[in-house]
C-alpha cells in the first residue's frame, strides 16, 4: 500500500450497496456515524435497477425497519400486494392444506413487493443528502484493491488508487462476497443442484390473494399474489429441465405452466421476462473479525424457498447499526472486540435456526422417493390437525420466494 498518498477518513466502508448496504448506511447516517459505500456498479444502476423478478416478502419487523428508514412511505401503495391466505398441495393429490384463512385486508398473512422497488426506494431515501448527520460518501464503479487491518484502523486502497481509513470494514456484497473470502472467513456453501425461475404470469381466474405452493414430482411450484389476474410465478428445476423450460416458444411456455397448475386459474400467460437464478446457500463461520463484519447475503445467503434472506439481513443491520450508534454517542470505539462479538452471538441465534430448518424443508420437499413423498403428505396432514405445524408452514409459506 503506497503510504504518501492522501487519505479519505470516515468511520465505516460498506463493500456492496445493494439493499442491505444502502439501508445500512442509512441507518449509521442516522446515528450520526459517517459511511463510505463501495460498489462495482454505476450509481445509475443503483438509482434506477433492472427487474430482476423477485418478489420479496416481507415481515411486519421488516416494515417497522424501512418505516424508520424513510424506506416504506417510498413504495407506493399499488406496488405492495396483500397476502391474505396460503394454500399446500402435494402431488396430484387433491388434499390441501389451508394456512391461516381468517386473514384478512386489514391483517394479511404478509406483504409482497418486488426487489427493484424496494432497491430504488431505498437509494432514494439517501439521495436527499444523508438522511441524520453521518455523511455517506459515494464510491461507484469500485472495488478494494487491498486493505490492511492494525489496531486502531482499516486501511483500504482502492482500484482507483484512493486510500481511506475506516474503524470498521463491513461486507455487504452478495453470498458470493470477494470481501469476506478476502478477510479470510471460511463460509458453510451449499449447491442444491437445481435453478429457479421467477416471472409474473397473468391468469383468468382470481386468486383471491392467496399464495400457492404445491410439491409436484419432479418440480416445485409457487405462485405469489400480485394483482387479481397476476402472479409471480416460482418454478424450482433441476439445471437440464430448466435449459428445455427456457427454450419453449411464448406460447408453448404459458401451455406448460397451465398444464403444471391443471388449468386451476384457468389459461396462464407470461407478462414478463422469465430471471433464473442457480440455487446457493452459505452461512459464514464467523461474521466479524478484528474490525470487520458481515452483513446480509455476505453472512447468510438463505435459499430463496423460506424467503428470509431480506428480512434478516435487515433485522441484522439495525441491530449492528443501534450498537455502533451507542458506542459513537459514548465516544467508545465502534468495533470493539465485544461490541463485535455481541452483534455476532445475536445475528447467529436469529439465523442459525432458521437456516437449518430450510435446508431441511428443502431436502424434504425436492426429494421424490417414495419415503419422502409419504412424509411430506403426514407434515400435511400434521400441519392441518397441529397448530404449531401449521405455523411454521405458515411463515414458510408467508415468506416464501419459492
Ligand atoms: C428468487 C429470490 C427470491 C427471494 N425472495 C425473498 C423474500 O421473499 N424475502 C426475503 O427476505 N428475501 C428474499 N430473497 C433474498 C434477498 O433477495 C437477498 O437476501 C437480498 O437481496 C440480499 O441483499 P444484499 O444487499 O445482502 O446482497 P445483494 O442484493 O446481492 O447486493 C450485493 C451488492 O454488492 C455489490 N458487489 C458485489 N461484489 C462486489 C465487490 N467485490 N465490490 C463492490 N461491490 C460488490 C453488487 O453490485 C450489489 O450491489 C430472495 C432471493 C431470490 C434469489
Amino acid at each position: 500500500m503506497d503510504d504518501s498518498t492522501p487519505t479519505t477518513q470516515v468511520d465505516v466502508a460498506i463493500v456492496g450497496a445493494g439493499p442491505i448496504g444502502l439501508c445500512f448506511a442509512n441507518a449509521l447516517s442516522r446515528r450520526g456515524v459517517s459511511s463510505v459505500l463501495i460498489d462495482r456498479q454505476p450509481r445509475s444502476a443503483m438509482a434506477d435497477p433492472g427487474n430482476d423478478g423477485r418478489e420479496i416478502a416481507l415481515t411486519r419487523a421488516s416494515q417497522q425497519i424501512l418505516d424508520r428508514l424513510d424506506v416504506w412511505s417510498r413504495i407506493d401503495h399499488d406496488e405492495r400486494a396483500l397476502m391474505c391466505a396460503a394454500k399446500v398441495f402435494d402431488g396430484q393429490s387433491l388434499f390441501t392444506m389451508e394456512i391461516a384463512p381468517g386473514a384478512t385486508r386489514d391483517d394479511p398473512l404478509g406483504c409482497l413487493v418486488p426487489n427493484q422497488v424496494i432497491r430504488r426506494a431505498a437509494y432514494a431515501a439517501l439521495q436527499s443528502g444523508a438522511p441524520g448527520t453521518g455523511d455517506i460518501l459515494w464510491r461507484d464503479e469500485q472495488e478494494i484493491a487491498r486493505f490492511r487491518v492494525s489496531d486502531a484502523a482499516v486501511d483500504i486502497q482502492l482500484g482507483s488508487g484512493e486510500r481511506i481509513q475506516v474503524s470498521l470494514l463491513v461486507a455487504a456484497d452478495s453470498r458470493f462476497s470477494t470481501t469476506r473470502r478476502a478477510m479470510g472467513i471460511p463460509a458453510h456453501i451449499y449447491q442444491h443442484g437445481q435453478q429457479m425461475l421467477v416471472c409474473r404470469m397473468h391468469h383468468d381466474e382470481p386468486h383471491d390473494q392467496t399464495a400457492w405452493e404445491w410439491f409436484g414430482y419432479g418440480h416445485t411450484l409457487a405462485l405469489l399474489p400480485v394483482d387479481t389476474h397476476c402472479s409471480s410465478l416460482v418454478l424450482t428445476l433441476s439445471p437440464a429441465a430448466m435449459e428445455k423450460q427456457l427454450s419453449l416458444s411464448d406460447e408453448a411456455f404459458d401451455a406448460d405452466i397451465t398444464r403444471r397448475f391443471e388449468g386451476r386459474l384457468g389459461a396462464m400467460r407470461r407478462v414478463a421476462e422469465p430471471h433464473c437464478y442457480p440455487l446457493v446457500s452459505v452461512y459464514a463461520e464467523r461474521f466479524v473479525g478484528h474490525r470487520q463484519a458481515l452483513v446480509g447475503d455476505a453472512a447468510v445467503g438463505m435459499h430463496p424457498v423460506t424467503a428470509h434472506g431480506f428480512n434478516l439481513g435487515l433485522q441484522g443491520l439495525s441491530g449492528l447499526a443501534e450498537r455502533i450508534g451507542q458506542a459513537h454517542a459514548r465516544g467508545q470505539d465502534i468495533a470493539s472486540p465485544e461490541l463485535l462479538s455481541r452483534y455476532q452471538r445475536e445475528q447467529r441465534l436469529a439465523t442459525a435456526p432458521l437456516f437449518a430448518a430450510t435446508l431441511a424443508i428443502v431436502g424434504l420437499y425436492t426429494d421424490d422417493r417414495t419415503p419422502a413423498r409419504w412424509l411430506r403428505k403426514a407434515v400435511l396432514r400434521a400441519g392441518e390437525a397441529a397448530w404449531p405445524a401449521r405455523r411454521l408452514i405458515a411463515s414458510h409459506l408467508m415468506r416464501s420466494g419459492g
